[in-house]
C-alpha cells in the first residue's frame, strides 16, 4: 500500500519503468491549465504550461512570444486590436 498521503488524486500517477524490467508508481505534480487568450478565450501559443516559480526561473524571452500583446493575445485578437487601434485613430 501507498503512503496515506499520496492516497488522493493531488499527485498525477506516472508508471516508470526500472532496470530489471520493474515498473513501479511515481507520484509526479499536476501541470497548470495552459494559458489562454484574453479576448476569445483560446489557448496561447509559446506560452509554457509550467507553475508561477517554474516559470520564474525561464528567460523572459522563454516565458511569452516577443510581439505586442505576447502571452495576453492570440495572434488573430492581437492583429484585430492593432486594426482597431488605426482605424479609430482617424
Ligand atoms: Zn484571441
Amino acid at each position: 500500500m501507498v503512503r496515506p498521503n499520496l492516497r488522493n488524486r493531488t499527485l498525477r500517477k506516472v508508471k516508470k519503468k526500472l532496470p530489471g524490467n520493474n515498473v513501479k508508481m511515481h507520484f509526479v505534480e499536476r501541470k497548470p491549465q495552459s494559458s489562454r487568450c484574453g479576448s476569445c478565450g483560446r489557448k496561447l501559443s509559446g506560452v509554457p504550461r509550467l507553475k508561477p516559480i517554474a516559470l520564474s526561473k525561464l528567460s523572459k524571452t522563454q516565458r511569452r512570444p516577443e510581439r505586442p500583446f505576447g502571452g495576453v493575445l492570440c495572434t488573430k485578437c492581437m492583429r484585430e486590436y492593432i486594426k482597431f487601434q488605426a482605424r479609430s485613430e482617424e
